[in-house]
């Protein structure tokens, strides 16, 4: 473990269901989740987009246009708080949201340092020519790339098999991290899930805020339980303050 007094934030769906951002994670009655009649888990994959491109298109141009009517709340804006503060309070700490939301609601409420392990809705990327561009509208028109031209956009999102973004990037913070916290996340998902393990190997403090214990609350020293709002807020006025 480092010194450094580095923090590692780990979030997930938890920090954004208080804005009304549907995750389509769990269906009702643990059935699948679904969207008109569509297993959300056959519309997230390469092999799904290859195979019915427009399914797959709309449901994310959907999705992009509601994101956009939804606002930050309180567990967002604490954090980017943090990071604005911690730094000084610290005597020199960083703090890295590495999130796994594909909102853009941790920028929209002030922070600035956030890594996008699954992608962001609002992203386009170029399968011609490998470029990525801020997208607020529709592809489902094949609209023709900024940069090169083609009608080869797609959501710059993470599918189910897909190897999620800057896996090296996050490895090497928490490497250089005195304090893990994992915010709002199942820890069923893996690649993220295993974050607290590593944390733990490399001997950093972990804490888990969380509305139900999850899956990985035995790997954390301390889980505090509650709605993302009250829970975040508390932890960074306890740290700010101390
Ligand atoms: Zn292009």
């Amino acid at each position: 473990m480092t010194n450094s007094g580095n923090i590692v934030i780990l979030t997930g769906a938890g920090v954004s269901a208080e804005s009304g951002i549907d995750t389509f994670r769990a269906g009702a009655n643990g059935g699948p989740s679904l969207w008109e009649q569509h297993r959300v888990e056959d519309v997230a994959t390469p092999e799904a987009f290859a195979r019915d491109p427009e399914l797959v298109l709309r449901f994310y141009d959907m999705r992009r246009a509601a994101i956009q009517t939804k606002q930050p709340n309180a567990a967002h804006i604490a954090l980017a708080r943090l990071e604005r503060e911690w730094p000084v309070r610290s005597g020199g700490g960083s703090v890295l949201i590495v999130t796994q939301n594909v909102d853009d609601l941790h920028e929209r409420g002030g922070a600035t340092n956030v890594l996008h392990m699954h992608g962001e809705h609002l992203s386009a990327w170029c399968t011609a020519c490998d470029t990525r561009h801020r997208w607020t509208g529709a592809l489902i028109e094949r609209p023709p790339c900024p940069a090169c031209g083609a009608p080869a956009l797609r959501p710059d999102i993470v599918w189910f098999g897909e190897v999620p973004y800057r896996m090296e990037d996050i490895y090497q913070a928490l490497a250089q991290a005195s304090l893990f916290v994992s915010i709002g996340t199942s820890g069923a998902v893996y690649p993220a899930a295993g974050f607290v393990r590593t944390a733990r190997e490399l001997g950093l403090q972990t804490l888990e805020l969380n509305l139900e214990r999850s899956q990985g609350s035995a790997w954390f020293h301390e889980t505090r339980l509650g709605p993302a709002t009250a829970t975040v807020s508390g932890w960074v006025e306890g740290l700010l303050e101390r």
